[in-house]
């Protein structure tokens, strides 16, 4: 045991070494720093990591392991029903008197950090998001239910912390503890379901790394007018290292910003990281309201008449809809673990306008098959497309899954690539195959049919007592 005691930095959301203040703090007292990472699905309940977060944790926890072990350190793994008592017996094990790490704003960890906060000495610091939720306030001192004043207000409070820098070193503990290993979490599926993941995701550091790079400097700029459209590289695909926190905000803000700056202000970089500040939205409103990751914003819609419909919802899931924009959405879903933005939208307003299902089935789909699940901005997407969230689109404005495959994937090639049965429909038959001379034999006529569908959710609407 070391005779100085040694710092047990306890790694979440957090995986990297650059803007992270606890690691950062606790290197420069020069003591010996041992860092943890903790896996205690058990106390999340229902939020426990989905299958497609726990293959990507696994990847990212390999690679955040050695870029420590490039420092001389290493990462200790250790798993169990609560945090606590993992903690005291690591404590017990090395002799450290402190833990360090960063803090996180989820409902379903909460507890679990409050116990370890009344029982340990804990230093906790700040670097999950630009702001933390209650540094932005209202006039009255209250948290913000509309996006526009939030942002407002983000900008008005000038910019994020400066982002600091990767330690240089990290002085080793005379003996490390006892370290789980990885593999033995089994993280990875039994059954392989997992091979288009390999294709899509970067698999070491240096290339979320080389990713950011790419994208600041090639696409950042055409942002705004390409984010809409699911067949361009548009969007940065940034979300699960963001979630995993491979890279912060903070760090993103302050690059995009410069970069921005150098070319003369760009506005595709405004709106990008207007983009980061959606984000410190969602959890600055689940951090005030956290109840939301499952009982609607606007509470007259706890009592909406929902349909309980499993074959829809299978139907849904596996993209057999019979709507090729939902349905190539769904299947990039399953393949790649991601889907972009605008298909979200149009998925997520499928299943509860056109289908009438609840948005939290929804909400636990996307929760098992998102590499970039996160309890806040799920939530807030899902709330937001049922119409019952903050700033949601009102119920009673329906997205036409046709009309929206138009005008986002109108040559077909979004559609063509993830749904091969369509390969040889013409532009034009493409977003309505059920109308072609010659309907495609091996993909489904359209679940419901959407005009009729819309009359019966408004008149589910109808039903409700503001
Ligand atoms: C129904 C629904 C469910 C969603 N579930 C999730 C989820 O579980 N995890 C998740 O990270 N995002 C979720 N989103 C938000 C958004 O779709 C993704 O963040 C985005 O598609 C990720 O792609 P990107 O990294 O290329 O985004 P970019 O367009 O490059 O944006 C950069 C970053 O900003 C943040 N961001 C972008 N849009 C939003 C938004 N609308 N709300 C909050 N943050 C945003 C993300 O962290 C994203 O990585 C959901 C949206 C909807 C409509």
């Amino acid at each position: 045991m070391s005779t100085v005691p040694p710092i047990l930095v306890c790694f979440r959301n957090d995986l990297r070494l650059e803007d992270h203040p606890a690691l950062h703090a606790a290197a420069a007292t020069g003591r010996p720093v041992i860092p943890v990472y903790l896996y205690c699905p058990e106390s999340e309940g229902r939020w426990a990591p989905g299958g497609a977060t726990r293959w990507y944790l696994h990847h990212a926890l390999r690679i955040f392991q050695e870029q420590l072990e490039q420092l001389g350190s290493t990462l200790i793994l250790r798993s169990g029903p609560e945090a606590l008592p993992l903690l005291q017996q690591l404590m017990e094990e090395t002799g450290a008197t402190e833990v360090y790490w960063i803090r996180r704003f989820d409902p379903h960890t909460r507890d679990q950090d409050t116990a370890v906060k009344k029982a340990l000495s804990l230093t906790s610091f700040s670097a999950s998001l630009l702001r933390e939720p209650h540094e932005v306030q209202n006039l009255s001192g209250g948290f913000y239910k509309v996006f526009t004043p939030f942002y407002k207000k983000q900008l008005s409070l000038g910019d994020p912390e400066a982002p600091l820098a990767a330690p240089k070193q990290l002085q080793a503990p005379e003996q490390w503890p006892r370290s789980e290993a990885l593999e033995d979490w089994s993280l990875l599926p039994q059954i392989s379901w997992d091979s288009g993941f390999y294709e899509f995701w970067p698999q070491t550091a240096a290339n979320v790394e080389d990713w950011v790079d790419r994208f600041l400097a090639e696409r950042v700029g055409d942002y705004k007018d390409e984010r809409d459209f699911p067949a361009e590289p548009g969007t940065s695909r940034l979300s699960a290292a963001l979630h995993f926190g491979q890279v912060s905000s903070r760090s993103l803000w302050h690059e995009a910003q410069s970069r921005g700056a150098a070319l003369g202000g760009l506005v595709g970089t405004e709106a990008w990281t207007r983009q980061l500040v959606w984000r410190d939205f969602a959890h600055h409103l689940l951090y005030h309201q956290p109840h939301l990751d499952w009982h609607p914003m606007q509470e007259h819609f706890a009592d909406f008449p929902w349909k309980e419909n499993d074959e829809w919802l299978r139907r849904w899931q596996q993209g057999e809809t019979g709507y090729p924009i939902v349905d190539a959405a769904m299947r990039e879903l399953w393949t790649t673990g991601w889907m972009h933005n605008r298909c979200r939208m149009i998925v997520a307003s499928f299943l509860v306008k056109d289908l009438l299902l609840p948005w939290q089935q929804g909400a636990l789909w996307f929760w098992d098959t998102l590499v970039d699940a996160d309890l806040a901005n799920n939530s807030f997407g899902w709330q937001w497309a049922a119409g019952c969230g903050a700033d949601a689109a009102p119920y009673f404005r329906i997205f036409n899954p046709i009309l929206q495959s138009k005008k986002f994937d109108a040559q077909g090639e979004y559609i063509r690539h993830w749904i091969p049965e369509l390969k040889g429909l013409s532009p034009k038959q493409i977003h309505a195959p059920w109308e072609a001379p010659l309907p495609p034999r091996n993909y489904p006529a359209p679940i419901v049919d959407h005009k009729m569908a819309r009359d019966a959710a408004l008149e589910a609407l109808g039903t409700l007592k503001k």
